[in-house]
Parts: C-alpha cells; sequence; structure tokens
C-alpha cells in the first residue's frame, strides 16, 4: 500500500497516468471519436487536434443520415425530415452560441473562416481619411495577412502606410501588452480595426480580449477576433467582452472534417444596424419575403443577416454531429478543465523526463495557454525537424511549423493522459 502511494506520487510512471484516467470525469468521451491506427494496429498518439480534429462518431452519422435524407426525398428534404434543410443552419445556432459565449442571434455558421473575414470587413472596415489603418500581429496566419492586405488594396489604400503590426520584441516569440498599448496610445486615432487571434497559432499565447477590446474601443476603434485556435479551446464571452466581430474554423477544435462550415458572430449592438456596409446574399434576406424573389434587399436583423447562400447541408451535418459531442460532455466548461490539467501534465512531464532538452514557448500560466503547447527542441546538434519526424514514425502525431517549433495540442474531448505519457516517453527515447 505504501508502495503503491509512493508509485502514484511519482508523475513519471504509467501507473500516475492510468490514475489520472481513471479520475477524469469525462474520459468516456474518446468513445465518440475514431482514432487513426498505426501501421502496427494500434492507436495513434494523436496531438493535432489544433490543426485537425478527430472524427466524432456522431458527425459521420449525421453526414450519413443527411445522404439518406437527400436520396430519399430529392427537393422535399428541404423541408420535411427531423432536420429540414432550408433551416439546416439555425439547428447549430443554440450550440455555437455557447461555444463562443455569445447570444443565439450574434451567431451563425456560415462560409469558411478567411471568407466570414472578408464578409466582417466589409462592415467593420471603413475607412475614413482620419481612420484608415489596421492593426494585426505580425505573425499572423497568412491567410489574415493576405485577407488584411487586400482589404486595404480594395479601399485604395497604401499598405506600407496603413498595415500596423504589433511585434514581439527582439528575441522573443511572445506579443508583449506594453507594447500593443503604446501603439494603441500613439496611432488610436488613425486605427479603424484591429484584428488579432483569440489563441495565437504559432505560439499558442492565449490573448486578453476583453482587455484588448476595451482599450480599443475606449479610442473609437473596431475590434474583430479570429478564433480559429481558439473555439473549441477556451471559454469565451464575446458578448459580454462587447467584442464587434468574430470568426473561427469548425475543423481543429471544433472537429467537424476539413473546410467544413466556419461560424461568425456579430455583437448584439451592430446586428440590427441595417445601415452597415455588407456584401448581401438572398439568404441574409428576411425569411418572410426570402421567396417573394423581390429585389430590395431587407438583412434579417441577426448575425444571419451576413449570410449569402443557402446552407451547404452535408458539411453543416458534420458540424452538427460535432456540436453533439461536445454538448455530451457537458460543453466548454468541463472541456477546458480538463484541458488545463492534461497540458499541465504534460509541462509537468516534460519538465521531470527532458529538463532543459525541449522548451516550451508557450506562456505557462493558465489563463494564458490552451490545449497546445509549442516546443522547441535545445540540444545541439539536434534538428527540430527531425525530432518531428521521428515522432511520427513511432506513432505520433504532432505539427511542424517553420522556422521551429513543434505543436502539440492534447485534446481533452479524445487525448488521455496516457496519451500524454507516451508522447514524453517516445519524445524522450528520440532524444
Ligand atoms: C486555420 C486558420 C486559418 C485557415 O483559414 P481557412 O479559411 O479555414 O482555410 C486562418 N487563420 C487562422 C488564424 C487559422 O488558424
Amino acid at each position: 500500500m505504501t508502495n503503491e502511494t509512493t508509485l502514484d506520487k511519482n508523475i513519471t510512471t504509467l501507473a500516475f497516468a492510468k490514475a489520472l484516467d481513471a479520475a477524469d470525469p469525462i474520459a468516456h468521451m474518446r468513445e465518440h471519436f475514431s482514432i487513426p491506427k498505426q501501421a502496427s494496429g494500434e492507436n495513434e498518439y494523436y496531438f493535432t487536434g489544433n490543426s485537425l480534429g478527430l472524427q466524432p462518431k456522431l458527425a459521420r452519422e449525421a453526414v450519413i443520415e443527411l445522404l439518406d435524407a437527400w436520396q430519399q426525398r430529392g427537393v422535399k428534404g428541404h423541408f420535411e425530415g427531423d432536420y429540414p434543410w432550408m433551416p439546416y443552419h439555425e439547428f447549430l445556432t443554440e450550440q455555437a452560441a455557447e461555444i463562443v459565449g455569445a447570444l443565439p442571434k450574434e451567431v451563425v455558421m456560415m462560409n469558411s473562416l478567411t471568407a466570414n473575414l472578408h464578409f466582417m470587413m466589409a462592415s467593420f472596415y471603413q475607412p475614413t481619411q482620419q481612420r484608415s489603418k489596421i492593426l494585426i500581429e505580425d505573425h499572423a496566419f497568412p491567410s489574415d495577412h493576405y485577407a488584411v492586405e487586400s482589404q486595404l488594396k480594395h479601399h485604395n489604400k497604401n499598405v506600407d502606410d496603413n498595415l500596423l503590426l504589433w511585434t514581439p520584441r527582439a528575441g522573443e516569440e511572445l506579443l508583449n501588452y506594453d507594447d500593443l498599448w503604446q501603439i494603441i496610445e500613439q496611432h488610436g486615432d488613425e486605427i479603424a480595426l484591429i484584428l488579432l487571434p483569440g489563441v495565437q497559432y504559432y505560439t499558442g499565447q492565449v490573448l486578453d480580449m476583453k482587455r484588448i477590446t476595451e482599450v480599443a474601443q475606449a479610442k473609437g476603434i473596431k475590434v474583430g477576433f479570429d478564433l480559429a485556435h481558439a473555439a473549441g479551446n477556451i471559454e469565451l464571452s464575446l458578448h459580454d467582452w462587447q467584442v464587434d466581430f468574430a470568426c473561427w474554423c469548425s475543423y481543429k477544435y471544433l472537429n467537424s472534417g476539413a473546410g467544413s462550415v466556419a461560424g461568425c458572430f456579430v455583437h448584439q449592438k451592430h446586428v440590427e444596424n441595417t445601415e452597415l456596409n455588407r456584401l448581401a446574399g438572398w439568404w441574409g434576406h428576411d425569411k418572410s419575403s426570402r421567396f417573394k424573389m423581390e429585389n430590395t434587399f431587407k438583412p434579417i436583423p441577426s448575425a444571419e443577416g451576413w449570410q449569402l447562400s443557402n446552407p451547404p447541408v452535408l458539411s453543416l451535418a458534420a458540424v452538427r454531429g460535432s456540436f453533439d459531442t461536445i454538448k455530451l460532455a457537458g460543453g466548454m466548461k468541463p472541456l477546458r478543465e480538463k484541458s488545463l490539467k492534461l497540458s499541465q501534465y504534460l509541462i509537468d512531464l516534460i519538465a521531470a523526463e527532458l529538463g532543459s532538452k525541449i522548451r516550451i514557448i508557450t506562456p505557462l500560466e493558465n489563463s494564458q495557454r490552451g490545449s497546445q503547447l509549442s516546443l522547441m527542441v535545445n540540444v545541439a546538434g539536434l534538428d527540430g525537424r527531425a525530432m518531428y519526424s521521428a515522432l511520427e514514425e513511432n506513432g505520433v502525431t504532432t505539427d511542424w511549423r517553420e522556422p521551429n517549433v513543434i505543436r502539440v495540442a492534447p485534446v481533452p474531448l479524445y487525448n488521455s493522459f496516457q496519451d500524454v505519457y507516451h508522447f514524453v516517453r517516445i519524445l524522450k527515447e528520440c532524444i
């Protein structure tokens, strides 16, 4: 007995990981996912849910149901069955709103992430002589950077003069708030829009969205967030934080399949503003008169008013199965609780087993990180990219980002503490 207790306190043992799994109230959620297999037939150790979430069994079922409905009903599928296609996106609204901390009228699942960024900027980037700049982070995801640059050009604004970058200090990876406050202090009156990530994709740093929104809006700046790495990962309160708009994809922590339909948030204070410029389509038009096929656009007074096209139901079915899976887990609160424990265990285990051979660039405080930890291999003569490949050969799926980071995301829905244990064991063997 004494021996066992001592053993259990030693975090480097498999018994310790097993005990953590036994005490995990949502360990059973793993059964709701299909886990890819290694050549040996064993499950992969999958740590890439930050890039592409695994398939929820319910998503597969919902897509097959949808295919069957199409096969059996043809056009009548728009109106018939438990999930008719015409309002299909509406079946997702409540759960999407819960995931990002919004009112149902503030969210809609539509389009793809980068497309939504453009549609939101069509409404929220309205440059004037005085206020024409957009502020982003220096290492923004390329798609976001391209979208912003092309918006500037679309408005005939010179990119060099109008694109402001929040850059980490020399020799540092993380964004420093003092620098942001200073840019806002200095250029606040010239900035029309700040577009930042909720969770930075490379470092895993979680930004203080509430504070950024407050500081920027006090200067009359509109604030939007790209939540690609935040939605389904950390708890969000977009409505309470007064964020103007936000966009996110559904295939990372939301497990809805590659390229699946994205989410979009427009704050309540804007949804009824019919004067806002927007790039419109018939699905954003008032539902009661949509099929009168008239030519006077009357936007729906909710985020739905930004929709263009009738909903892509095959992808939305996958989203539905995925949201139902998150609901089964009890929503974001228990997921975030487990996520913090999983990543803390990973941090502790790396420290115990590998010490300074691995440097974690993600901030270690809970409030500043989500599931993902970004690791740098810190061993003379050992190339990070080679290490990433060695992990892959040993059944561990992580992802490599240039120039030198291995991103690892233990995801609370389907990763176990034993997965984390095996990851560190194999990493140590590879080193
Ligand atoms: C994943 C990701 C994207 C991808 O954009 P898509 O339009 O879905 O292809 C864009 N921006 C960020 C920050 C991302 O993390």
